[in-house]
């Protein structure tokens, strides 16, 4: 809505193109990323498109892009094979026939070269461009990206794969776009992550800040047990953007407290991670719902050995028994989802492999195996560390994968604040 009056050069469409993606096999993550991109130099995204591999379906994408903005970022269908028709539909779009273009054979032969691979002939159709297209280098793939004019909009196309669309629009596009959007202000962003508060009570806290219409503005996102909060700054220039960022996040980490854990690229398992290396520490987990999960998000963080010891993964009583020393009487006495239970996990994990902390996590995911005392979403998290060993009693909302993640995350968050909290 808001774009509709803001002048046209301020104004940029997103087309992603792949039969993978309009069949749901593919998520289009190229559309998502872009507009974030386009929104930081400036620009109001008016729409995405998402067509399948069709010249036509394409070209019809390009041309109510290029209506509705000033530029236009094309993404995928500039491979060799013959389901790649980006350059066809540019092609019928200019009314030029499709050429082949030396500059652009020689930067796909190079590419080749470099490899020490040999170009296979289908390649060639990567060079065909019409005669009034720009080739826009790609270095880190084979196919050279276009850049062309249509209905007084301008349209750059970049490939399908993730990381050479971001290197290109980042070396290539995003100047012609900053310079052409030319207030010469300097967009910023920043987002600050929180874990265990809800969104409503973190917009009671944060109050005025989240006006709209302020500079610089700033918004809520909730998921996944977390909100994060969005800040964006105008700037006159980049230092002043900056300190206007500085500033706003100042002050949303002084309303939001100790629910704050981190803020951009930061997860809960990489601060988990960075404040356990910081002290020499270590982890080690007895999972039982979440069967490994834990354990893979802890590891997708490069580094994670300079911490994590061992994951055990005990779905059976007989093997909370025999791998994790859970005592019988307590399985029989109280369940295997209990607190009792989760404390023992957490305790015999940290006394068995020598972890300075150990996680333990016991619960029902569903959709199947509730009760009325032991409902779907009942999940005990254990925490085993210096001071002893604990376990809480949570019951998460939700499937059974949204179940399994909340009480990877929650039990996450319990040793995040155990770190922040005990001294080191
Ligand atoms: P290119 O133009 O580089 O040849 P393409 O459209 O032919 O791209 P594909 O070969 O279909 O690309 O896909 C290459 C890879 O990029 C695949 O892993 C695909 O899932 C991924 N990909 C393509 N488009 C998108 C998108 N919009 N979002 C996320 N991933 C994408």
């Amino acid at each position: 809505m808001e774009a509709i009056g803001v002048d046209r050069m301020r104004r940029a469409a997103v087309v992603a193109i792949g039969d993978e993606l309009v069949s749901g096999q593919t998520v289009d993550t190229n559309s998502a990323w872009l507009s974030r991109r386009l929104e930081e130099l400036g620009a109001a995204v008016t729409g995405h498109w998402v067509v399948a591999d069709d010249a036509k379906a394409t070209a019809d994408a390009i041309a109510a892009a290029a209506r509705s903005a000033g530029w236009v970022v094309v993404t995928g269908g500039l491979g060799p094979t013959p389901d790649d028709l980006t350059r066809q539909a540019a092609a019928d779009l200019l009314g030029q026939p499709l050429q082949e273009r030396p500059d652009a054979l020689e930067q796909i032969q190079e590419r080749f070269r470099r490899l020490n691979r040999r170009m296979a002939d289908i390649n060639r159709v990567q060079a065909l461009f019409p005669a009034s297209a720009g080739v826009l280098v790609n270095p880190i793939g084979t196919a050279p990206g276009l850049r062309f004019s249509v209905g007084g909009a301008e349209c750059f196309c970049l490939p399908g794969v993730p990381r050479e669309m971001r290197m290109m629009f980042d070396d290539t596009v995003a100047g012609v776009i900053a310079a052409g959007i030319g207030d010469g202000r300097c967009r910023l962003t920043r987002t600050v992550h929180t874990f265990g508060i809800g969104e409503s009570d973190l917009a009671e806290r944060l109050g005025d800040l989240l006006a709209r219409g302020t500079n610089p503005q700033v918004g809520t996102t909730a998921g996944g047990g977390s909100v994060s909060v969005r800040i964006y700054a105008l700037g006159d220039t980049r230092e002043q953007a900056r300190r206007m960022l500085d500033d706003a996040e100042r002050r949303v980490r002084d309303g939001v407290g100790e629910f704050c854990f981190g803020c951009d690229d930061q997860t809960l398992e990489s601060v988990v991670g960075e404040l356990l290396r910081r002290r020499g520490q270590t982890l080690a987990l007895a999972e039982s719902c979440t069967g490994g999960l834990l354990g893979e998000m802890i590891t997708a963080v490069p580094g994670s050995s300079d911490y994590f010891v061992a994951g055990l993964t005990a779905y059976a009583n007989a093997a909370k028994v025999a791998l994790l020393g859970v005592e019988e009487s307590l399985l029989a006495e109280h369940g295997a989802v209990s607190e009792p239970v989760a404390e023992a996990m957490a305790r015999n994990a940290h006394a068995r492999t020598g972890a300075d902390w150990a996680l333990s996590i016991t619960g029902i995911a569903g959709p199947d195996g509730g009760s009325a005392d032991k409902p779907v979403g009942l999940v005990f998290i254990g925490l085993a560390g210096p001071g002893g060993a604990s376990a809480r009693r949570y019951v998460f909302p939700g499937d059974r994968e949204t179940v399994r993640t909340r009480a990877a995350r929650t039990a996450l968050s319990l040793l995040w604040r155990a770190l922040t909290v005990e001294p080191e």
